[in-house]
Parts: structure tokens; C-alpha cells; sequence
């Protein structure tokens, strides 16, 4: 069978990329070739750009209530097809089937909440602000759109943004993770189904030119990306802010999750394997740091658990229903992960659990992405393990003597996406939640990953802008407010 190349979709059209560099896409549980993705260039951004900008016009003044149908017909096509947009997902990311199950459902849900755009774009207004004059605020779209996807969430993390984009009445072009293209490549198809407008929606394959390109150009008027702090402070808001133009950069984390003594660790056992080691560990909601709370013989049974629980998590390819954590999704993300293991243990952590020893539940499979969960003890807060993010299937466990102190851990760390506490005090929880500087706070929860109508709010070296992605935040980020002030004689 001939390898893929995969396209362009620009203009309702499928386009060859104007390059000669293309990657491989590659499943990383198999090692098999699934398909070629093209580096487009600025060309290619440039072609696309134009097509969003003349289908703008016409699709702003596309009824809300039009534009929504749109989105009906695509989430009954995505439950269709539900089995099969989660397959691929495993295919080119390697996450288990149930991991990609739960991003389905998770994805499919934004285009639910999309839906209801003829209501929650509503404006307001107030008669009499003076005798005889009326005031109203509308919020109208902008123009042209664009979004930068992370490879940890192919399907649901571009569906954070597209959906709200077009359904506001803006028009788009997407670049997926040239690591995994597949999974957004079937999106595009689908709404070429249910006969989206050409270009409403655009999709460019690419790396770092397409990005560049997205950022300089004159009529993006807002970037959404989602991916590391390094290239989104650094690179996609420094260069909005030059350039004028609205973002929302979603970036990396360190989570803090701390154990109380008085929380019921059996119950808390599962959900705490989940945050730690679900996707392998390549979530920005995972736990990474593990903070108990309490005397020696809590410590030493929480550890145990802990390390007894990730030592018999499966490992394999997550296509198999019985795996229940998948490779990383390649291989230079495997040694990053194994760079990291090396560094706990030079700078004196123990490793109590070594991940490097792999024990797949199929012994063929090609070893170069497959690790096993590893657990570090006796970690302080100044190691690398415990302040830089991993992205693996590594947990750091460290020691507080109270809850303050745990609080004062994660306050010292430079990201603040999310942080979780297990307690069974009410008064430990509400302190929690209003003291800890992060977006997303769990209690007794290990992911606290927001539903589509509330906004994802990471905070400190984790976002970078003013409104979020999801609920009401985004749908103001792809709207302009706009006042009329009404007299008549
Ligand atoms: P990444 O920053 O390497 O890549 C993200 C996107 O930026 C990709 O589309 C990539 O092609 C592009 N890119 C990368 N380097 C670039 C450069 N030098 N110039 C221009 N463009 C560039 O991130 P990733 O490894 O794909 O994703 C993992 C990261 O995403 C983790 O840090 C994770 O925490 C974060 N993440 C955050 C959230 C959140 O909501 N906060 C959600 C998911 C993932």
C-alpha cells in the first residue's frame, strides 16, 4: 500500500503544499508508516489566509442560527463515526483506545456547546439611558482566525476553538501538529460532509514556517495556540503582541497534586494513577508532583500504594482494550523523558520505581517509544524532576509537613495550570481553592479538566493573554463589542 501524502484544504479544496520537505507520521506503538505530512510554507499560509478572508463577508452575514446547523450535522456525523475518529487517534498518538474514547466524547462536546451561538453571542442593551435614547452592545465577529495545535490531543484540542470560531461567524485556518495530522485531517473531512462553505474553514499541514507565517500575517487577526511555554511565551505571544493581534496561548504546566492523611487513599488510588500516568503522562492537567501530608507510617503506606499501583498499570500498544497506558508518541520524546529520569537520580532522588525496566503485555513490540510508569521518593522542591514539566510517565514524590507548606511548593513553581488536593476536610478544601494560585483546581479529582461551557484557566507561566479558551471567555476572544447609542426624532 502507497503511503499518504496528505494535503492542504484550502478554498473547499484539497491542495498539494507548495514544498518538498514532508515528515512521516508515525504510530508509535507499531512503528509502522501511516502517512507523509508536508512542512507548508508561507505560501501556503498566505493562499490560505486569502481564502478565509473573501469567505468572511458572506459567512458573517450567514444567520448565527445558519452557521450552528452547520455544527448539528457535523456532531451527528462525529457520533457516527465515533469508533472510528477514536481509532485513529490511538493509531498516531499511541494513547489507549478508552484514552481516546474519552477525547471523542471531550471534542464532540465543544461542538455541542457551539451549537448554542444564536444565544450565548447574544448582546445587551438598556432603553433610556438618557430621555428618548436607547444603548446596545452587540458582539460581532472579526475576521480571519487561526489555531496551533500540541500533539498531546489531536481530535479535542482544535475543536477547543474551531467550533466557537466559525459559529460566531469568523472564518479559519487550522495547523495541526505536523506529529499527528490524521486526526484533524478527519475533521476537515467531515465538515466537508456537511458542506461547510469553501473557506470558512482551512486547514495547513506544517511546523515552524507555518507558524511564523500565521503570526506575520497582516490579515490574521487572532492566533489560538496551545503547546509548550517556551514557544508560547516566547514565540507566539511575544510576536502577536508585535503584530497586533489577539491571542490565546494555552502552555505548559508542573501540577502539584497533595495527599492529605485523613483522605480515603483507597478510593483516591485510581483517580491518582489516572492523573499520573493517563496519555502517558503527556497531558497538561497530569499530575507530576506528589505531595503527602502527614506522619511516617501515612507516608509509608501512601508510597507503597502509590508504587504498587503504577507497577501494575499494562503497557502496550492501546489498540489491545486491555492496555491501559500507550508509548509516548515518539521516540526523541522517550529519551527527553529518559534525560529527565537520569537527572533525578544525579541530583539524589531515589528512583523507587524504574520505568526504563519495560514490561509490555506483547514482548514484540518495537521498544523505541515504550516506557513503564517510574516513581521517584525523597525529591525536594529544587530538583529538576520537581520544577521542570516531563511530560512522561514519571511521578516526583515530595513531603510537607503541613498544608501551608504543600500551598507554598506550589506557589514557588513558575506554572500554574492545575492542582489538586484529597481530603476528606472541607476546611483543607476551601483553603485550597482559594489559596492556590492555579486554574484549575481539583478536590478528590486528579484531572480537573473543565466541561466545554467553563473556561480553561491556567495562569502564571501556563497562559499567556487576557480570556481563555472554551465557555463564555472564548466566544468573547472571537468577538468585538460593540455599542450603538440611539436616538430618534
Ligand atoms: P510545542 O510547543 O512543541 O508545539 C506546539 C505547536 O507549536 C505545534 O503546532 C508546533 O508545530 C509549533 N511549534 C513548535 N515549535 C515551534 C517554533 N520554534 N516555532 C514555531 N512554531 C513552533 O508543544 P507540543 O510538544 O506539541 O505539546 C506539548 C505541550 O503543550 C506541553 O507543554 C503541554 O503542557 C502543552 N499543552 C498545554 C495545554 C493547556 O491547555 N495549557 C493543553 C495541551 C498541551
Amino acid at each position: 500500500m502507497p503511503v499518504p501524502r496528505l494535503r492542504n484544504y484550502i478554498g473547499g479544496e484539497w491542495v498539494e503544499a507548495q514544498t518538498d520537505e514532508y515528515d512521516d507520521v508515525i504510530n508509535p506503538a507499531r512503528g509502522e508508516l501511516l502517512a507523509q505530512v508536508p512542512l507548508s510554507t508561507s505560501a501556503d499560509i498566505d493562499r490560505a489566509v486569502s481564502s478565509a478572508r473573501e469567505a468572511f463577508p458572506e459567512w458573517r452575514n450567514t444567520p448565527p442560527a445558519a452557521r450552528a446547523r452547520y455544527l448539528f450535522r457535523l456532531k451527528e456525523l462525529m457520533e457516527e463515526r465515533f469508533d472510528e475518529l477514536a481509532e485513529a487517534q490511538t493509531r498516531e498518538h499511541g494513547k489507549t483506545i478508552d484514552e481516546s474514547r474519552g477525547e471523542t466524547r471531550r471534542g464532540i462536546e465543544q461542538v455541542e456547546v457551539a451549537t448554542g451561538i444564536p444565544t450565548l453571542m447574544q448582546g445587551y442593551n438598556l432603553e433610556d439611558i438618557a430621555a428618548g435614547i436607547d444603548e446596545h452592545c452587540f458582539f460581532q465577529p472579526i475576521g480571519v482566525f487561526s489555531h496551533i495545535a500540541p500533539f498531546n490531543f489531536p481530535f479535542m484540542v482544535p475543536l477547543w476553538f474551531v467550533p466557537y470560531a466559525i459559529a460566531t461567524g469568523n472564518t479559519f485556518v487550522v495547523k495541526p501538529s505536523p506529529r499527528v495530522p490524521l486526526s484533524q485531517t478527519r475533521i476537515i473531512e467531515l465538515f466537508e460532509e456537511v458542506d461547510l462553505p469553501p473557506g470558512v474553514l482551512n486547514m495547513v499541514h506544517g511546523a515552524n514556517e507555518a507558524t511564523n507565517a500565521l503570526l506575520h500575517h497582516p490579515d490574521v487577526a487572532g492566533v489560538t495556540f496551545v503547546g509548550s511555554t517556551a514557544v508560547g511565551r516566547d514565540i507566539i505571544y511575544k510576536t502577536c503582541g508585535q503584530t497586533g493581534k489577539r491571542v490565546i496561548a494555552q502552555c505548559g504546566a508542573k501540577n502539584f497534586i497533595v495527599v492529605m492523611e485523613d483522605c480515603d487513599l483507597e478510593k483516591s488510588m485510581a483517580g491518582l494513577m489516572t492523573s499520573f500516568f493517563g496519555n502517558t503522562g503527556q497531558r497538561c492537567l497530569a499530575g507530576a508532583n506528589l505531595v503527602l501530608v502527614g506522619g511516617d507510617a501515612f507516608y509509608k503506606r501512601a508510597v507503597d500504594a502509590f508504587i504498587e499501583a503504577a507497577a501494575a498499570i499494562r503497557v502496550g500498544d492501546g489498540m489491545d482494550e486491555s492496555v491501559q497506558m500507550g508509548p509516548l508518541q515518539n521516540g526523541a520524546s522517550k529519551q527527553r523523558v529518559l534525560g529527565y529520569i537520569e537527572k533525578g537520580i544525579r541530583e539524589g532522588a531515589a528512583l523507587a520505581l524504574d520505568g526504563r525496566k519495560l514490561r509490555l503485555t506483547d514482548p514484540d513490540l518495537p521498544e523505541d517509544c515504550f516506557l513503564n510508569p517510574s516513581v521517584f521518593v525523597d525529591v525536594t522542591p529544587q530538583m529538576t524532576i520537581a520544577r521542570e514539566e516531563i511530560f512522561g510517565p514519571v511521578a516526583s514524590i515530595l513531603r510537607a509537613k503541613d498544608l501551608d507548606q504543600a500551598i507554598g511548593m506550589i506557589h514557588d513553581s513558575p506554572y500554574g495550570n492545575a492542582a489538586a488536593l484529597y481530603t476528606s476536610s472541607g476546611q483543607a478544601a476551601q483553603k485550597f481553592r482559594h489559596d492556590v494560585k492555579c486554574g484549575n483546581i481539583g478536590v478528590n479529582i486528579g484531572i480537573p479538566a473543565p466541561m466545554a461551557f467553563f473556561p480553561f484557566s491556567g495562569m502564571k507561566d501556563s497562559f499567556f493573554g487576557a480570556l481563555h479558551g472554551q465557555g463564555r471567555d472564548v466566544i468573547r476572544f472571537f468577538t468585538e463589542a460593540k455599542v450603538v447609542v440611539e436616538r430618534w426624532f
